[in-house]
């Protein structure tokens, strides 16, 4: 190896790197090579040291390239060349880079403390730095390798940093590459040090300067899991703030009214102008993510996707929202073709589908060039990992368009979870400087069970049965299966098709189809049933035989429940089912075999597992944090339940951390339901704010409920004859908002009919009328039929269970609905309202949506799936909201009360809002007081509410332009609802 003297005396060279660093440097990349002389150096351009074209490098690759040393270098960051050409010469990892790193710059012996000739320090927190004042060393690169395994440190929140090792004070390194850190790499992972700028606090001059070492890279690592929920490289605010606010469209489009959890994270990135990566489960509205920056960016989005019925599905949606957006693929007339093709290219389309296939023809190729493409959005991006489940080899034409499209912005988006097809990705597209974006793989909306197989036809009818007019999937072995389940079903007067490789594609498709409209029930199917179906109200899948691997569990059952809505999977279990496909891969040649038998391994593990079954299935894919509460699974519900016992739950539980988790069942009981005890009084507990809240309840009601907390384990014993109750981690989450599903006790069920409202559930008091619902739902049908559209692209379920609940009134009131978006309260509003008003007229319910006092009509029942979690809050009031209003009136502050009850402050609000729809008293100046706004301000909203005859928030904050937070309206919306109600 030259030293660097030679570098410098040398003018210019021409020799080959192979480039073995790629870090993040300010707005730009730093880039480490090393000649094939043997040289270490550091690439700048010289078109500045911050040009974009150096993140045109990518690791591995060789490039030729003509450089000359920078002038005035200072030790130790000597190693900078500018280069003023570049060729690259090979691409596809045409070395192996461990071993000419091995030749080239021998990885330096110790460890990670003694590199640089001894001259590291190491802080108390374990950061590793160089003091200027003791010595600099000649150089800022080696390679070395450590014995002790490096550890991801997920306490780190800027960046990432590695530990070394487990001590108390490890030493750590802050990582600065591109590529996504696995949670920990093995000993002897050959390691890329680098040195940081000189540095010493601005505020403090006198300080020594000091630089740190930086984790830069690594080479051979095993391949690991991969690394929990991440969201990195978030974009600055000036990039995204150039744009309208997303949350408006959000609203105004597609009629939600927030976002899914990282869905904003996700634009934020894609407006900011950053490749993407983004990694969501199904149902975790992905499409949304580039659809939405498609709406606010200029120019043409093109999206990429595997299958014609996925695109015609989108576009089918995006029709239905007034987006404009075509599709090219083989299955269109010549005249749709053509028409499509002069939409793009006169600039009326916002997003162009394409199947990967259509990237081969020069005219698409012409077609994208003459466009203003700003955009490309990969869908299913696992299509192009031949390591995923459904390796589609037109995916590779993608690596090129990607080189003839270098300024637009990348997004790719794909639900699968494993490591190493993320990994093919990211290579294939070239997007190892892609932002990353990934969400939980949890699906908390499915409720995972598995039965042990008996009586198959019986299981399965029991759960068709409770889902009757819903759709389901059934998921069997064999041909044979398939035809004798559905002919089973039809027996017994269930809409089922068949659906497997041995029927006529045309058979296939026209099943599909209906299965999509809604004109057949169940679709039972070999596994070749699923892919391309983005139906959103699947409510349950059960498999009749057991699979061979979670993967293709976790693939099928998440087909279930994408809207987000509660949905079942059942997986009826036989040992045989394994022992026959442990028999059939034994038999098989494929090299794969151990593999094979090792994930079946794991699947019989978690058929028979004791412990929750998410965790279990979240930990296999590689999620280390563990999901919040678990009560949708029937290991963590023994008792399985449907009935929200949130409620109850958070009384309890608060009981035993304010009763300081020193009492049993008994006592606890007794002070919720207030007992004026002797042992209560000596223990000052009629004081607490739990004392009595509970009193609706009776004793034996609360015993069972007590023991089902314990069987969920929210709360465990142990103590004094083992009998003291003390709250888990997972009860604590309750406590934080978590909801827990059981079984009601019979009594308190009763109790609940009998005085028409909810006392210890929540949503119980917002149940949609069902009659209406199946009258909206007919509607629907009509409505889509007649567009010759599945009925979910009409409206979602939700949205009309909404309708069912809140009972619109006019179009005002209907876009406050969930899913109801400007355009389709334009095309479908009328039709809709006026099934809801002559509803409302033959049932005398009141204008306000409340069932007028004289009507005798029973309260409604409630009805599956769910009712939507905003509570909205007419009366009766119940006892929670009456409690909240007595302290209100005792003087405690809304912020009080909420940490009294240990429940969210908007909780606490909207108890109060139930409390005025009820007719209870507030005081205006208390509630005055609350806000933080001045009298200007707070004059000008409640004006606003008034003038615009509104109570949703969304309305107002839109007119101010979101410069009055919600936190405020939400109070300010009080004190309206007052006015309002004494007007
Ligand atoms: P994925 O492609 O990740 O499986 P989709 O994009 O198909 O998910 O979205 C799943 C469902 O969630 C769709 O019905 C979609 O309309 C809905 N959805 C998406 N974003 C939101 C949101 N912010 N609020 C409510 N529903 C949403
Ligand atoms: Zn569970």
């Amino acid at each position: 190896m030259l030293s660097q003297a030679d570098v410098w005396k040398e003018a210019s060279a021409t020799d080959k790197v192979l480039i073995v660093g790629k870090t993040r440097r300010k707005s730009s990349v730093c880039i480490g090579g090393i000649t094939y002389s043997g040289r270490s150096i550091r690439l700048e351009s010289d078109a500045g040291p911050f040009s974009d074209e150096l993140r045109d490098f990518y690791l591995g690759e060789v490039w030729e390239v003509t450089y000359r040393p920078k002038p005035d270098l200072v030790p130790p960051h000597v190693e900078t060349v500018i280069y003023s050409q570049r060729t690259l010469v090979e691409s596809a990892q045409p070395l192996d880079s461990i071993a000419f790193i091995e030749q080239h710059m021998p990885p330096v012996e110790g460890g990670v403390d003694s590199l640089f000739a001894g001259l590291v320090n190491r802080a108390p927190s374990g950061v590793l730095y160089i003091n200027r004042a003791t010595g600099v060393p000649p150089c800022s690169t080696l390679f070395c390798r450590s014995d002790l395994p490096l550890k991801l440190d997920l306490n780190y929140a800027r960046g990432y940093r590695y530990r070394v090792g487990d001590a108390e004070n490890a030493p750590s390194l802050v990582y600065t590459g591109f590529a996504p850190p696995p949670p920990s790499l093995a000993p002897g992972t050959l390691l890329r040090i680098s040195l940081a700028r000189w540095w010493r606090p601005p505020d403090n001059p006198e300080e020594e300067e000091r630089c740190y070492l930086q984790l830069s890279g690594w080479f051979g690592a095993q391949e690991a899991a991969r690394p929990p929920v991440l969201v990195r490289g978030a974009p600055s605010d000036t990039d995204a703030a150039a744009f309208p606010d997303p949350l408006i469209t959000l609203q105004n489009v597609y009629g939600y009214d927030e976002f899914l959890p990282l869905q904003r994270q996700a634009i934020d990135s894609v407006l900011a102008g950053q490749d993407t990566l983004i990694v969501l489960p199904t149902g975790g509205g992905k499409s949304l993510c580039y659809q939405l920056p498609a709406l606010l960016r200029e120019g043409l989005t093109v999206v990429i996707s595997p299958l014609i019925s996925l695109m015609q599905d989108q576009i089918d949606q995006l029709h239905a929202l007034g987006v404009p957006a075509c599709v090219l693929h083989s299955g269109l007339s010549a005249v749709e073709y053509r028409d499509n093709v002069e939409m793009v290219r006169a600039g009326q389309a916002k997003l162009l589908y394409l199947s990967p296939e259509r990237l081969e023809s020069s005219e698409t190729e012409r077609l994208l060039t003459q466009a203003r493409v700003q955009m490309f959005a990969i869908d299913e991006a696992h299509c192009i990992s031949e390591w995923g489940h459904d390796f589609r080899p037109a995916y590779r034409n993608l690596t090129s368009l990607r080189q003839a499209f270098p300024r637009a912005v990348w997004i790719a988006l794909t639900a699968t979870a494993t490591w190493r097809v993320q990994a093919d990705i990211r290579t294939e597209l070239r997007m190892e400087d892609a932002n990353t974006v990934i969400g939980s793989f949890d699906r908390p909306n499915l409720f995972l069970r598995v039965m042990q197989r008996t009586d198959a036809t019986k299981q399965i009818l029991e759960m068709v049965e409770t889902h009757r007019d819903q759709a389901g999937i059934i998921y069997c072995r064999t041909r044979a299966g398939v035809e004798q389940i559905a002919a089973q079903l039809v027996e017994h007067g269930i809409a089922a098709l068949p659906y497997h490789a041995g029927l006529d594609a045309h058979v296939r498709a026209e099943s599909q189809r209906k299965f999509v409209r809604d004109e057949t029930q169940v679709i039972v199917a070999t596994v070749a049933f699923g892919m391309g179906i983005d139906k959103p109200d699947v409510r349950y899948v059960i498999h009749a035989d057991t699979p061979d691997n979670l993967e293709e569990y976790y693939q099928q059952v998440g087909r279930a429940g994408r809207d987000g809505l509660r949905a079942e999977c059942l997986l009826l279990h036989d040992k045989a089912d394994i022992q026959r496909s442990r028999r059939l891969i034994s038999q098989g040649d494929s090299a794969n075999n151990q593999a094979a038998l090792g994930m079946l391994q794991k699947l019989q593990e978690w058929v028979q597992t004791i412990q929750c079954r998410r965790y279990e299935l979240l930990t296999y894919f590689g999620e280390t944090a563990p999901p919040t509460t678990c009560t949708m699974c029937d290991c963590c519900v023994l008792e399985v339940g449907e009935d929200d016992i949130t409620i109850p739950a958070q009384m309890f539980l608060s009981c035993v951390v304010r009763t300081k988790e020193a009492f049993g069942l008994t006592h606890i009981i007794k002070v919720l339901r207030g007992s004026t005890d002797k042992k209560v009084f000596a223990h000052g507990h009629e004081q607490l704010p739990t004392h009595g809240v509970g009193k609706h309840l009776s004793q034996s009601v609360w015993a069972e409920l007590g023991e089902q907390f314990l069987r969920l384990g929210l709360v465990e014993r142990g103590g004094f004859q083992n009998s003291v109750l003390s709250l888990t981690p997972k009860g604590r989450t309750v406590l934080r908002g978590a909801s827990v599903y059981g079984r009601l006790p019979t009594a308190a069920a009763q109790a609940e009919k009998a005085t028409g409202g909810s006392t210890a559930t929540r949503n119980k008091d917002q149940t949609p009328h069902p009659e209406l619902f199946e009258q909206l739902r007919a509607l629907r049908l009509e409505l889509a039929r007649e567009a010759g559209l599945p009925p979910y692209i009409v409206f979602i379920d939700r949205s009309l269970i909404e309708m069912a609940t809140y009972l619109p009134q006019d179009p005002s009131a209907l876009i406050q609905i969930s899913g109801v978006g400007e355009r389709k309260l334009e095309t479908y509003g009328e039709a809709f309202l006026n099934v809801i008003q002559q509803y409302c007229q033959e049932n005398s319910i009141a204008q306000n949506g409340r069932i007028s006092q004289s009507s005798s009509s029973a309260p409604p029942a409630p009805l599956t799936p769910a009712a939507p979690s905003e509570p909205h809050t007419p009366p009766p009031l119940t006892e929670t909201s009456a409690w909240v209003a007595d302290r209100f009136d005792e003087g405690l502050s809304i912020t009080a009360i909420a940490e009294l009850a240990n429940i969210k402050r908007e909780t606490i609000i909207n108890h109060i809002r139930a409390g005025i729809e009820a007719g209870r008293e507030f005081s205006v100046p208390r509630l005055v007081a609350e806000s933080a706004l001045d009298t200007e301000d707070r004059e000008a909203v409640l004006w606003q509410f008034q003038n615009m005859n509104t109570t949703r928030l969304r309305l107002i904050f839109e007119c101010f332009d979101g410069r009055i937070p919600y936190v405020e309206l939400h109070i300010l919306r009080l004190i309206h609802l007052i006015e309002l109600r004494n007007s």
